[in-house]
């Protein structure tokens, strides 16, 4: 992809403060003078057959064609009994791997200064499979699916990304002690290709003393890669621990080289419209895509220009301390490219 020719990319504004830092992308974008057509896909207020949720076919064609997307986060309504829009996203387009960069930023003060570590998530199974139903009345059962093919296949990016990034380590993060089936299934298969990657350290983390080590030293880690549920909430963490999800850009890997970059957080209900949000999770996932897409220049100017917005603490947003609106925030990030 050269800088000349448009890139054509699926852009899914979602839903609360989606639309808000999905403009924020936009005009950074123009501003650090990105070609770029973005096809916009909102989530529709009907169910979908062919998806059988309200995500449109068109929408999913859409991003299997442009082979890259930028997606701002989607409302889940609990209990409502229709398929969640992501998981639909994840199943549909086969989004195996779900990678999530999280490092201090320089400039803005959390209890660590050291962070510097990649999530990688299983993201098509596990407790995620949608697999739930009643057994008798007031007894409820959810399956848990781990298959062969999705531990190896989510080990062999883990590992391959930690090789290609000039990373050390590997943690494989489980509950094998109790889950022996499952769990022990997804660290067989991480065992299987960390025989293959003698360079890169390689070792296993029962979950709950992941979380105890990553609250007490972060620098113990370096590229953890973990089934589903467990990655969902570990990424949380680490998100707070460099000043929260305003602030962490994730990408889905699928197969056929798909990149639907999103940020962590969800629609935030609580300041949605308000132009409150901090754009920076969405803009950074969007850095990724242009990573994704080898634009590695463009991707630095602009986190740069972010980074260096942030460093400077004349403009954040109300999550990080201060009281610029989305807007500002945006426009000062602008002034920088
Ligand atoms: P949330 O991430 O939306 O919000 C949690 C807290 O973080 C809120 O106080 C919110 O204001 C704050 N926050 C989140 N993003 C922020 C940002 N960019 N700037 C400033 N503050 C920010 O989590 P929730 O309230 O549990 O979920 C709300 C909805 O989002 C639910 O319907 C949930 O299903 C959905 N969700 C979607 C995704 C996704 O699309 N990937 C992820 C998580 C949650």
């Amino acid at each position: 992809c050269s800088v000349s020719t448009p890139i054509r990319a699926t852009l899914f504004p979602g839903d609360g403060i989606g639309p808000e830092i999905a403009e924020s992308v936009k005009q950074v974008f123009k501003a650090a003078d990105i070609q770029i057509e973005w096809e916009e896909h909102y989530v529709g207020d009907q169910i979908d057959p062919r998806t059988q949720s309200f995500l449109t076919w068109e929408s999913l064609e859409s991003v299997r064609r442009n082979g890259v997307g930028l997606k701002g986060p989607m409302a889940t309504p609990i209990g409502k009994g229709h398929r969640s829009l992501n998981l639909t996203l994840r199943k549909e387009l086969n989004l195996y791997a779900n990678v999530r960069p999280c490092y201090s930023l320089p400039g803005y003060k959390t209890r660590y200064d050291n962070v510097n570590l990649i999530t990688i998530r299983e993201n098509t199974e596990g407790e995620y499979s949608g697999l739930e139903h009643q057994v008798v009345r007031g007894v409820v059962e959810s399956l848990k699916i781990i298959t062969r093919q999705a531990s190896l296949r989510v080990a062999e990016y883990a590992f391959h990304y930690a090789k290609t990034h000039g990373r050390e380590r590997v943690s494989a993060i489980h509950k094998a002690n109790i889950m022996q089936k499952t769990d022990g299934l997804f660290l067989k298969c991480c065992r299987e290709v960390a025989e293959k990657y003698p360079e890169i350290t390689y070792e296993e983390v029962v979950i709950d003393n992941c979380c105890m080590m990553l609250v007490k030293n972060p620098a113990l880690f370096d590229v953890l890669v973990m089934p589903n549920l467990y990655g969902d909430i570990i990424s949380d963490l680490c998100a707070g621990l460099i000043g929260g999800l305003g602030l962490t850009p994730s990408c889905n890997i699928g197969e056929g080289g798909i990149a639907l970059a999103e940020a962590v957080h969800g629609s935030a209900p609580d300041i949605a419209g308000k132009n409150l949000a901090n754009p920076t999770a969405l803009l950074l996932s969007a850095v990724t895509m242009l990573r994704h897409l080898k634009l590695q220049d463009k991707a630095d100017k602009i986190q740069d220009a972010i980074l260096n917005t942030i460093a400077e603490g004349k403009y954040r947003t109300a999550d990080l301390g201060g009281s610029s609106t989305t807007t500002d925030f945006t426009k000062a990030i602008c002034d920088h490219l």
